[in-house]
């Protein structure tokens, strides 16, 4: 943090956003929608932040494709999971807030911004009680990121990449009045604006920080974007903000190893399952792949199996990086489960045992003795297929707390006077655990508070001119 320069500044623009991933661009698209001028800056040459490296899939309830599809969802029902999974712990202004925008968000994003946007329709993600995942025909974040970038470019914004911002220059009373950058030449320069949106994501990226508040991950592959090294909350400290939620992450159980390429959960939740390194099954993986995680990680060698057949696989294969996982060599089919074991190096025996049991509970209907139930999931049928997985950190949950604006607030609950935060940056909508992690909720708050901070940050300029 530093004072404001006395020189003043080298340049100066309403808003300023720092990151240009999912959060950053909606902002921009947001502020500059609202008739004011914003600047993003981000750190790479080439934007692509954690969001290239997901599935760029958003979670909406109430949205036309859900309608066509006749698909009975509303913002009630999805605030109503996301609380259940989050144990009830996360702020409830923001998950209705969240709830409520993202259908909105989604569709603003379609037919202002010409993403096209379908719903994944034909399989079930842990914790959603209606199928409302929206992705772009890839069905992975670098289409993602592109569009964004792409539609953020067609509106007029400046996206300033190689610059990273190193400071923040600010008042006694909190107030942001510019940032500093540093060239990867480490060139500085100064940029004033009347306001600031924090869109540079979470701490996955700075190993003390994921050791000092996720100890559980401390030794865990993490899976996101680099650069991602906790600026924000490291900014938010030193502004008296608060930090709400810092133990909560996303973590996924299903990386292939060692390729890494990220295997979709839709492998287990069309009726696969997982046996550790013993062949033996260990938990209920329905439960979601999040804390499932953790959970591998505490398997012989940190590493599990994940069994399925070519039906999943079918259905799997929408998925870019499965295709990827596939194309790499990283799933192994068998026409028998003894050839899987040979395969797999399983324990033949206890590898028919672990089939045998989940083919068991999806006839009898029996929740298992994880507490799994398999009802309605169709037997396995050769060929079999499995992928040697292990658990990864993918990105951190928790941040600056903000209100219902987006705007950041001081550990007394006081907003700063033009501070806002959005996606990564900001404290999620999980709670304080890995479990509390609703499929999407990484992307949903990246796009709906993105946005909602571009707004807020635009009304205060125009309030203020
Ligand atoms: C493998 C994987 C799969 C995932 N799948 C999904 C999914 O399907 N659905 C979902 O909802 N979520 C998913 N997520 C989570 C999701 O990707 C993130 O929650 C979301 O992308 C966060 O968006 P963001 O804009 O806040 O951050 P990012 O997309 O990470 O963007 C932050 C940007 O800020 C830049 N930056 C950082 N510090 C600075 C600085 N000091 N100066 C300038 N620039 C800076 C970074 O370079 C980066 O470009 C996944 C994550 C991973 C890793």
């Amino acid at each position: 943090m530093k004072p404001v320069p006395a020189g003043g500044f080298a340049a100066r623009v309403p808003v300023a956003i720092v990151g240009a991933g999912a959060a950053g661009l909606c902002s921009a698209l947001a502020a500059h929608e609202a008739g004011v001028e914003t600047i993003v800056l981000e750190r790479d040459a080439v934007p692509r932040g954690s969001t290239a490296l997901s599935a760029g899939l958003i979670p909406a309830a109430g949205t036309r494709w859900q309608k066509a599809l006749g698909i009975a969802d509303s913002p009630a029902l999805f605030a109503a999971d996301i609380n259940n999974k989050s144990h009830g712990e996360s702020d409830a202004a923001i998950v209705d807030l969240v709830a409520r925008e993202a259908g909105m968000t989604v569709e603003w994003l379609a037919d202002r911004h010409g993403l096209p946007f379908s719903l994944v329709h034909d399989f079930d993600y842990p914790g959603h009680s209606a199928r409302r995942m929206h992705g772009l025909p890839t069905r992975a974040g670098a289409e993602l990121i592109d569009q964004l970038r792409d539609a953020a470019e067609r509106a007029g914004t400046t996206i300033i990449t190689d610059a990273t911002v190193t400071s923040l220059y600010a008042d006694g009373a909190r107030a942001i009045h510019g940032v500093e950058i540093t060239r990867p030449d480490r060139a500085r320069d100064s940029i004033g604006c009347q306001a600031l949106v924090l869109a540079c994501s979470g701490y996955g990226g700075a190993a003390d920080i994921v050791a000092r508040h996720i100890p559980e991950m401390r030794d865990a592959t993490y899976f996101g974007h680099r650069g991602n090294r906790g600026d924000a909350v490291l900014w938010g400290e030193a502004l008296g903000a608060e930090l709400r939620y810092m133990s909560a992450y996303q973590g996924h159980g299903s990386v292939a190893h060692p390729h890494g390429v990220l295997i979709t959960w839709a492998v287990i939740m069309e009726g696969g399952f997982q046996v550790n390194a013993e062949g033996r099954r260990f938990s209920d993986e329905s439960r979601g792949y999040s804390e499932q995680a953790a959970v591998v990680l505490t398997q012989p060698g940190g590493i599990a199996f994940d069994i399925f057949d070519t039906q999943i696989a079918t259905v799997a294969r929408q998925f870019e990086d499965f295709r990827q996982a596939e194309a790499c060599g990283a799933v192994i089919e068998a026409g028998t489960v003894a050839e899987l074991a040979e395969r797999l190096s399983l324990a033949p025996r206890a590898l028919a045992e672990s089939f045998a049991e989940v083919e068991d509970a999806k006839r009898s209907g029996i929740t298992d003795r994880f507490g799994r139930s398999f009802a309605g999931r169709k037997a396995l049928l050769p060929p079999f297929k499995a992928v040697k997985v292990t658990g990864a950190l993918f990105h951190t949950q928790g941040g600056l707390a903000i209100d219902v604006s987006a705007r950041v607030v001081g550990v007394r609950g006081e907003p700063l006077p033009n501070l806002f935060a959005g996606g990564g940056a900001s404290a999620g909508v999980s709670g304080s655990r890995a479990s509390g992690y609703l499929s999407g909720n990484g992307l949903l708050t990246a796009t709906v508070l993105g946005r909602v901070a571009g707004q807020s940050a635009a009304e205060l300029v125009r309030r203020r001119e």
